[in-house]
Formats: structure tokens, C-alpha cells, sequence
């Protein structure tokens, strides 16, 4: 049994401007590219904040970090402009390494004090068995820093931007990768879109595994669609801010 939130669920079509925090490159078209493609053609801004450096699943091992990180950019900006994204923001945390989780939680909470998004969407932390800790880190504190945006004494690493921020409304948190999906997007129109945006992530997929990604994400979509009116969708958690906090 579930218990669902008593709060309403955000109608994440109303978003203006949307911050989708992801642990790495390809994560948040991986999974909700179908759905920001909606928004974005809905008049929604799209910024991308990637918290890690993603230099440990690079294809091409002969390259240095510092060209990795030009390709895995290259490959970022490609699937970005396929999507509408306005802007992107890099964080550059050790990819499947060591790092502190309230270092993460203070960037985000200065993206989110600086650019003051309406929704924000990342990785469902919650999701079981996830057992890559840099989805379990980004996606806790990512919800944290949403819940947390407006209590100022916790500091985001930047004093001007948190004098000047004087709180805004989030409404609400979209979690991708999840087992508990309280809405299913329908991406049948964005779909050649979405498979578009990820084959650009060349860096860290051969050929043969970018085929295995494509098949399973097909799979994946109708997989969630079953039941539905439409023949593809994209599952999501999406949650009123005020629903973070003691299971309201
Ligand atoms: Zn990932």
C-alpha cells in the first residue's frame, strides 16, 4: 500500500523555468527527455545542473581528463540544443568517487537561490534497489536543498546570493527514475526527440551499448504506458514542496 500526499499534485505544465539536477551527463534525457522536450515547447526554460565530472565512464580510455571533459561537453550541448535547454551548469564532483553530501547540498541550494525555478526535477533517491550512491546523493540532496531553499542560514557558499535572496515559490519537485509514479507523461510526440537527444551521448556509450539503451528505453516506455491512453510514457513522482517533510 502507498499513502499518497494530502497535498495536491503540481501540474508540472504550468512550469516557467525548470532545474533538473542530475548525478551525470545523460541522466536527466535518459529519463525525462521526453517530458522536458513537452515543456520546453510549452514555454518552459530548462537549466541542467550536473553534479559529477563523469570522467569514469568514458568509451575512449586513451583520452586525458581534460579531453574527456571537452567531449563529454561537446556531447552535453549537442543533446541540449536537440531539447531547448537555455543553460547548463557543471559541479565537478569525483563520478562514482568520494565527496562530501553537504558540499552537494550547498551548490544546489545556490543554484536554486540564484536561478529560482519553479519545479525542479532530479533523480527519485528512494528508488529501490538503486545502488549508484552518486543517484542516491544527487537526488536526496537535491529534494533537501528545495525543501530548504528559503531557511537562509544554511549557507550556499555564495553570502551575496543568500542576503539577496528573500524566498520564492518552488511548486513543486518532479523525482524521474522511479518505482512510484503518481503521473506517467505522455512523450509520444517527443519520443524521436528524446532518442535523438541521448544517441548524442557518444562519450560514454559505444555504438552497440547506445543500441542496448535505445532498445531498453523503447522497452522501458511502452513498459510504463501499459494501461494508458497513449503508446510511450515517461514516469515521474511529482511532489508538492510541502510534501518533503514528515510524509504530508
Ligand atoms: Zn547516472
Amino acid at each position: 500500500m502507498t499513502i499518497e500526499s494530502i497535498l495536491p499534485r503540481p501540474d508540472i505544465f504550468e512550469a516557467k523555468r525548470v532545474l533538473c539536477i542530475q548525478p551525470h551527463y545523460d541522466d536527466n534525457d535518459i529519463a525525462a527527455a521526453g517530458t522536458l522536450a513537452l515543456l520546453q515547447q510549452n514555454g518552459a526554460e530548462l537549466f541542467y545542473l550536473t553534479a559529477t565530472d563523469d570522467l569514469m565512464g568514458i568509451v575512449d580510455h586513451s583520452l586525458s581528463d581534460e579531453e574527456a571533459a571537452e567531449v563529454l561537453k561537446r556531447d552535453q550541448f549537442a543533446a541540449a540544443k536537440i531539447i531547448g535547454v537555455k543553460e547548463q551548469f557543471w559541479l565537478g564532483y569525483p563520478d562514482a568517487g568520494q565527496y562530501d553530501y553537504f558540499d552537494v547540498r550547498r551548490d544546489f541550494l545556490r543554484y536554486i537561490r540564484m536561478l529560482k525555478p519553479d519545479f525542479v526535477f532530479t533523480a527519485d533517491p528512494w528508488l529501490t534497489y538503486e545502488a549508484h550512491r552518486d543517484h542516491i546523493q544527487t537526488g536526496l540532496a537535491a529534494a533537501e536543498a528545495v525543501m530548504l531553499a528559503g531557511v537562509t542560514k544554511i549557507p550556499s557558499g555564495d553570502p551575496a546570493i543568500d542576503a539577496e535572496y528573500a524566498g520564492h515559490d518552488i511548486k513543486g519537485i518532479a523525482f524521474y527514475y522511479t518505482r512510484e509514479p503518481n503521473q506517467i507523461v505522455d512523450i509520444s510526440s517527443t519520443w524521436e526527440t528524446k532518442i535523438a537527444a541521448v544517441r548524442c551521448y557518444t562519450a560514454q556509450f559505444d555504438p552497440r551499448g547506445m543500441d542496448q539503451l535505445v532498445f531498453a528505453l523503447d522497452a522501458k516506455t511502452r513498459q510504463v504506458a501499459a494501461g494508458e491512453s497513449f503508446p510511450r510514457g515517461e514516469p515521474l513522482k511529482v511532489l508538492h514542496t510541502s510534501a518533503l517533510h514528515c510524509g504530508f
